[in-house]
């Protein structure tokens, strides 16, 4: 935890400078907590108060808990006040605690000064202010700051205390990948799909920064710290209808009200009190007034001479929505790592939370390699070249998953050319996204060069289509080396590839939702490894299979609204089997 000060004379913007500092650093994502040492006859505790009376009667300390926050007091009576370094003791899990007052304890400060007031600046005979941030001319040796530029006043704390803007804030949120992450144990030759998929969910964690924004810009990113609710939703008991509003005790007189003046509208209450054998005109969303705890529909009433007739003794609390009835105030309603859809933008709005803590998005790059590849567009149209149709669908497949794509552009099937590529990139992608070249083959650069260079580990999973994956480390950055055949390398993607990058994107593992579909085609598959076959819903709510199983056939994959999956074992598929269905859009696609 690291510590910094604020200090000044009296009226010097001390509190001004604290709370924009702390909003900046906080809006930068780091975790700021705060001491303030109080003068002689400021309290915590106010006379007449419960906890006052608990404290007066002898309790030694005294918790105060409410839904938004909780507080323990403690009674020094002849002890001494605790020193600085206790008080910093006490505070939990803070990446900074700025300090406000305490002159004159040996940590790092910054002054907050104000020429007006006709003093010194207290620095001039106080060796450990660093800084001042002024307000007016000030001559100064040390670092000089205008006192409103919060921007630099914040750089240069963090700076100081070691948290550069660069550093990660929220400390345990960002950890580094090992080197040797990819590792198989020795003898293992093929790996089934679900013992692929747990390696990787066991060796990667989340490289994702973090960053405070407004919750209405969030859409699609993943929350980095839970979020509490700060107000109840509703805030007050309301009405559920446009109606009449009365207490149901006074029901017992008789089933006629007397109409009150005034009415109560959303935004708009009545004030005063609806009393006993009184009525009063309540809209939807309106907050009940005092002695209502009952609505009944307009319709459900005869109104004569300021007189409401209710047509039959509704239930007791009818029509009214209570308090905290959806979500009580000091609730957590979301946690870290849920990704914000407009649906929770709104939860987050409505329980009053208009700024959120989210991962930066990964930034991930893309590189095609081989020999007869050309980019897309090109001119030359002779029969031995390929367009290059990966890097479209892998760079789009990222954007689609919330995180950034980096086009790496395409590589021929060289070492030099490669390592280039990837060195080019270095530390400015959180991971590689390769296709090609992933086989054992002569021309496969990708396998050879990461296995003599970045700790490759060719994994030959036990599935079709894509069978190798070459996962490396590349001074420090993981590259997923996926098969060139477009499907194969968009089925790897799909399966071996989201949830990895999920998981680096601090939104957890990915699982698809499938769901069981009557087949509409016939297979006999082997024993040995798991299947994943293009498919759509038809008509008729069966699931068909493409005509063609070959990797090299991409309209398949566009014919295809998502996979078959079949499992490890061997299958007779006949018409009517219940299969498992993927669509796409459980991939996030
Ligand atoms: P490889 O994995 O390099 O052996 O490639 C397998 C097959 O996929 C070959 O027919 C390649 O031409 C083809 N291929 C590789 N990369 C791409 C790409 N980026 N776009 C289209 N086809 C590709
Ligand atoms: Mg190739």
């Amino acid at each position: 935890m690291k510590i910094y000060g604020v200090t000044g004379w009296k009226n010097g913007g001390k509190t001004g400078l604290m709370e924009r500092l702390i909003s900046e650093i906080s809006g930068r994502g780091f975790v700021v907590s705060t001491i303030k040492h109080a003068h002689h006859n400021a309290d915590i505790d106010h006379v007449g108060t419960d906890t006052y009376r608990h404290r007066q009667a002898g309790a030694r300390q005294v918790i105060l808990s409410s839904p938004q926050r909780w507080a323990k007091m403690t009674e020094l009576d002849a002890r001494q006040e605790p020193s600085l370094e206790a008080l910093v003791a006490k505070i939990e899990g803070a990446d900074l605690v700025l300090i406000e007052g305490y002159k004159t304890a040996s940590h790092p400060k910054i002054e907050a000064f104000r020429t007006e007031n006709g003093h010194r600046p207290l620095a001039e005979k106080n060796a450990t202010i660093v800084a001042v941030a002024a307000k007016g001319d000030v001559e100064t040796p040390l670092p000089l700051f205008e006192l409103d530029d919060t921007g630099s006043v914040a750089d240069f704390v963090l700076a100081q205390v070691g948290l550069s803007p660069n550093s990660t804030p929220g400390n345990s949120t960002q950890k580094n990948l090992r080197n040797d992450c990819f590792a198989l144990p020795q003898g293992v030759d093929w790996v089934p799909v679900d013992e692929a998929l747990a390696r990787l969910k066991s060796c990667l964690v989340s490289v994702a920064k973090v960053e405070a924004m407004a919750t209405r810009d969030a859409n699609g990113r993943i929350l980095a710290r839970s979020a509490t609710a700060v107000r109840s939703n509703p805030p007050a008991a309301n009405s559920a209808v446009d109606g009449y509003g009365f207490a149901f005790d006074t029901l017992s007189n008789g089933l006629s009200l007397e109409l009150v003046e005034g009415r109560s509208a959303a935004g708009d209450p009545f004030v005063g009190k609806v009393r006993s054998g009184q009525a009063v005109r309540i809209l939807t969303g309106a907050i009940l007034p005092a002695g209502v705890d009952t609505v009944v529909l307009q319709e459900e009433v005869t109104l004569s001479n300021d007189q409401v007739h209710l047509n039959g003794a509704p239930k007791r609390g009818s029509n009214t929505r209570k308090a905290g009835e959806d979500v009580v105030a000091g609730k957590e309603i979301l946690s870290a790592g849920q990704k914000l859809r407009p649906a929770e933008l709104a939860l987050l709005t409505a329980v009053g939370i208009p700024k959120v803590q989210v991962f930066k998005p990964l930034r991930i790059g893309v590189l095609s390699t081989g020999d007869e590849l050309v980019e897309a567009g090109a001119a030359e149209m002779s029969d031995h070249i390929t367009f290059d149709a990966n890097r479209p669908m892998l760079l789009s497949l990222i954007e689609t998953w919330g995180h950034q794509p980096v086009d790496m552009g395409l590589a021929p099937d060289t070492e030099q050319a490669i390592v280039q590529s990837l060195n080019d990139i270095g530390g400015k992608v959180d991971a590689i996204l390769t296709s090609g070249g992933a086989s054992a083959g002569d021309e496969d650069h990708i396998s050879q060069l990461l296995r003599s260079k970045g700790d490759l580990t060719s994994w030959r999973i036990a599935v079709k289509p894509g069978r190798p994956l070459a996962l490396a480390m590349w001074n420090g950055t993981p590259v997923f080396g996926l098969p060139g055949n477009p499907v194969a390398a968009l089925v790897c993607s799909l399966i071996f590839g989201r949830p990895a990058l999920s998981l680096l994107a601090g939104a957890g593992w990915q699982e698809p939702q499938g769901f069981m579909v009557p087949a509409g085609f016939t297979k006999s598959k082997k024993h040995g490894r798991r299947e994943y076959l293009r498919a759509r819903i038809n008509r008729d709510g069966q699931v068909e299979v493409f005509q063609s199983e070959g990797s090299g056939r991409i309209s398949g994959l566009s014919w295809a609204d998502g996979l078959v999956e079949l499992p490890d074992e061997s299958a007779e598929i006949s018409i009517g089997d219940m299969v498992k269905y993927l669509p796409y859009s459980s991939f996030g696609m």
